[in-house]
């Protein structure tokens, strides 16, 4: 589908380094009061609000590792690269303002398929708010590669790590779990069938939420600004991509705590639930392994409960316990049992 066969189809060599360069990154105005200068000189330059530290995150996105360009739209996927590494930033309560964005590319990829990219990257900076301010462009002689690095900038005292958690805390994690996994799984299922027959019409009504969280993710942005309206600052934060077990053992490791998490707590969307069921998988299972979802995970002071109590983007899904007591699963069955980090590979294995 992307080789370049099609003739009204613009090969990269012609336009040249520089002309694709230009070409791809003209859209891109600064917006933000601390890029002094963007894209078009050797480096960009920066300049930090008064009394803000610098947060900087990067990612790394290959073809055939995070991506299948069969399913992936090229626009999705140049908004999902930016939205991944603007959760990182979120995670640590800062607020996001610049990215870069490097690529390497083999010439099978089209001007046309560079331009859907890059307008996935364009849409999600106009979104978030962030300046493009930077980039590489190179070739490569097999796939795909996105490298995007976010930086955003927070107060000393605002920025949340990982090891802040104390004993009693509450655990508490934004939106629903496990529906970005279910997503990919859905569009596996299609991928197989089209191979088999492609001019099936798969109907894909009963999966919308899944497959948006899949291809089009959403960082939370609105959690930074949500935390400084209640006045409450997390004690630990951390972003949920690889699923919710193994970022709490990583807050539980850092922090020098256990923790006790309740599976009957655990937010589900219905379409997760009524998924789980087709496709015969344990819902927990795919709430704590299936990763993907960029939602955050933390832990807050007792003291803090009365102003998150009833707030519908906030779920109290467990507490913060001694080191020495653990890490566990509360099971709907009132047992308890060791929570364990597995990656979304040997989730694939296990099937
Ligand atoms: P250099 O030779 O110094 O690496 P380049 O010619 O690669 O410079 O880049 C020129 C300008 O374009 C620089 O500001 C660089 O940050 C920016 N740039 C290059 N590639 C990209 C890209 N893929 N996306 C965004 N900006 C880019
Ligand atoms: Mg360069």
């Amino acid at each position: 589908m992307l080789e370049n066969k099609n003739p009204s189809k613009t090969n990269i060599s012609e336009l040249g380094e520089f002309g694709l360069i230009d070409h791809l990154t003209k859209q891109f105005k600064i917006s933000q009061k601390t890029t002094i200068k963007g894209i078009g000189d050797d480096a960009a330059v920066l300049v930090s609000e008064a009394k803000k530290q610098i947060v900087v995150t990067t990612d790394l996105l290959v073809e055939g590792v995070h991506f299948d360009l069969s399913y992936v739209p090229l626009k999705h996927l140049g908004y999902k690269a930016v939205v991944v590494n603007l959760s990182d930033v979120y995670a640590m309560n800062a607020t996001a303002a610049q990215i870069t964005v490097s690529i390497a590319v083999s010439n099978r990829f089209p001007i046309e398929a560079l331009e859907e990219l890059y307008a996935g990257i364009a849409t999600a900076s106009k979104v978030y708010n962030v300046d493009v301010v930077g980039g590489d462009t190179t070739s490569s002689t097999t796939g795909l590669i996105i490298s995007i690095t976010a930086i955003g900038y927070a107060k000393p005292e605002d920025i949340v790590y990982r090891n802040g958690a104390k004993e009693n805390d509450l655990l508490v994690v934004t939106g629903d779990l496990g529906a970005a996994y279910l997503g990919l799984q859905v569009l596996e299922r299609e991928k197989e069938v089209f191979k088999v027959n492609p001019n099936s019409q798969p109907d894909l009504e009963p999966y919308t939420y899944l497959i948006e969280r899949q291809l089009k993710p959403e960082a939370r942005k609105d959690i930074t600004k949500l935390l400084t309206d209640l006045e409450v600052r997390p004690t630990a934060m951390i972003d949920i991509s690889d699923g919710l077990s193994s970022e709490i053992l990583h807050i539980c490791t850092q922090s020098g705590v256990g923790c006790n998490l309740y599976e009957d707590k655990i937010p589900l969307d219905p379409q997760v639930i009524s998924a789980c069921e087709e496709f015969n998988l344990d819902s927990t299972t795919i709430a704590l392994s299936g990763g993907e979802d960029y939602e955050l995970l933390f832990t807050i002071g007792t003291e803090d409960f009365p102003k998150i109590k009833a707030n519908p983007h906030l779920t109290i899904i467990g507490h913060i316990s001694h080191k020495k007591e653990g890490t566990h699963l509360i099971t709907r069955a009132n047992t308890k049992i060791p929570l364990i980090a597995r990656g979304w590979n040997s989730l694939q294995k296990e099937e």
